[in-house]
């Protein structure tokens, strides 16, 4: 008898079975393909994530010039308030920021990284090896369960029993229930690998957020913002990506393209060679699933993209060790079924958490609303907080107490317009600040 089944064979898979492993626990993995099969995405990260897990040597690149743009300061409803900082005004203590007015430039001061994707897989299914997780190719397709076990069948009828199934099949998942409270947003882009008649952007740089709109006609920036994310990979090749935040729906496939070709020739630069094209597309805003179901996301099946910034990687590296010790120790306490099942969820979203989760995704609800210019004064605002703070709110790792008191800042440092934006309730606004403050 297996203790846990673990279905999918991407990061979340691979980490939590990893964690498992560790504990002891007699552990298997099922996916359709080999779980060596090489990962398509782009997993960056800023570079302490990893660096303070001990494990920065998993980055293929790393980038200690790391900028973003958000271009000219032009709040939209006038600045009553003279102690509100103009967003072309020169910066607070502990931020380099500097450049011209009309390209807003932040200079974050922090390195940010790029996963060695081989590296990453490698670490975890070696660590997989040692402590005896096996896997097995198929597709899961049903699950049926018994008090004390649960047993899932493949295409193929194949069946596997185990205590507990961890369902870490991504933003779709095959087994984990998710209830809906509204349209959820996705977040998207189109990206590149390639070569370029001139450099997109400045040698050695990564750009975080350029959201310069100088390319944009003014009926187009009436429409969905969005930004370049944009890395220097060496060797005269570039990653540059036109990505939408989040928008339900999202922005179109076609859209992100024609505005990264846009934005290109705008200054001056023509794709040369296409080595690798990224179509990225996922869940941003979806509730959190039931925890009290009896089997247990992981990763995307779990509601862990961050909703404000739709980061992960950072939280499955972190958090894998808190749900597999949470299983290790029910296990161990004689829990099983339902009881084994609702402590994993326990142990993967503590109140905390949860109530982050709430947090971020009404404010997301409030970005979504803002229009291009109100959305980078916003931004320029918030990369001139503390960098504990700014960063500690990208890669969730801030106390609910210490994530309103930088709230608290932005809206004490922001412009008229992006106060404006952030007061008053709109839309299903309402209903989120309710989950907030009372709970779903
Ligand atoms: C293009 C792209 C770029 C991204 N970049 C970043 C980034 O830079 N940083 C970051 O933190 N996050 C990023 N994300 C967000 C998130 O980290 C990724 O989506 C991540 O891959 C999710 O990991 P996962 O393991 O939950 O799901 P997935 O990576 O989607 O893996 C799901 C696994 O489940 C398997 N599976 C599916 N159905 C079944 C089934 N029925 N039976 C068995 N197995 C099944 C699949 O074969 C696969 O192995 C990105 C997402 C995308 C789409």
């Amino acid at each position: 008898m297996l203790d846990v089944l673990v279905i999918g064979a991407g990061p979340a898979a691979l980490s939590i079975a990893t964690e498992l492993g560790a504990r002891g626990l007699a552990v298997a993995g099922l996916a359709p393909s080999d779980p060596t099969a090489p990962w398509t995405n782009t997993y960056g990260i800023w570079a302490e994530e990893v660096d303070s897990l001990g494990l920065g040597h998993l980055l293929s690149h790393r980038w200690s010039d790391t900028v973003s743009y958000f271009g000219p300061g032009e709040p939209s409803t006038g600045d009553p308030d003279p102690r509100s900082p103009d967003p072309e005004s020169p910066e607070p203590e502990g931020q380099a920021t500097g450049g011209s007015s009309s390209e807003g430039l932040i200079r974050h001061g922090r390195t940010y990284g790029l996963f060695d994707k081989a590296a990453l897989q490698g670490h975890w299914l070696e660590r997989c090896t040692q402590t005896d997780v096996r896997w097995h190719q198929g597709q899961a397709v049903a699950i049926r369960h018994d008090t004390t076990t649960s047993t899932v069948s493949t295409a193929t009828g194949e069946p596997f029993s185990a205590r507990l199934v961890v369902d870490a099949t991504g933003h779709e998942p095959i087994f984990v229930r998710r209830g809906g409270d509204g349209p959820v947003a996705g977040q998207a882009a189109y990206g590149i690998v390639g070569r370029f008649s001139a450099d997109p952007i400045t040698p050695g740089q990564f750009v975080f957020m350029d959201y310069r709109p100088d390319h944009l006609s003014e009926a187009e920036r009436q429409e969905a913002p969005t930004f370049l994310y944009a890395m220097d990979l060496g060797e005269g090749l570039f990653f540059v990506e036109e990505t939408s935040l989040s928008l339900a729906p999202p922005v179109p496939f076609p859209t992100l393209q024609a505005r990264l070709q846009r934005r290109l020739a705008h200054r001056g630069v023509a794709v040369r060679e296409v080595v690798h094209e990224e179509f990225c597309l996922f869940p941003m805003n979806p509730p959190l699933p039931d925890l009290r179901q009896r089997v247990v996301g992981f990763g995307g099946a779990g509601g862990m993209v961050h909703p404000a910034s739709g980061y992960m990687v950072g939280s499955l590296l972190r958090r894998a060790p808190d749900l597999a010790a949470a299983i290790a120790t029910s296990l161990e306490a004689g829990l099983r079924g339902q009881e084994l099942a609702e402590a994993a969820w326990a142990g993967l979203w503590s109140p905390e958490l949860r109530w982050k989760h709430a947090f971020f995704r009404f404010g997301l609800e409030k970005l979504m609303r803002f229009d291009e210019a109100r959305l980078r004064h916003h931004f320029h605002t918030f990369f001139q907080l503390p960098v504990a703070q700014w960063t500690g709110f990208l890669t969730n790792t801030l106390a609910p107490r210490d994530l309103l008191a930088a709230m608290v800042q932005l809206y004490g440092q922001a412009p008229w317009d992006v106060r404006w934006g952030l007061m008053g309730l709109q839309g299903r606004e309402g209903t989120l600040l309710a989950k907030m403050l009372i709970g779903p």
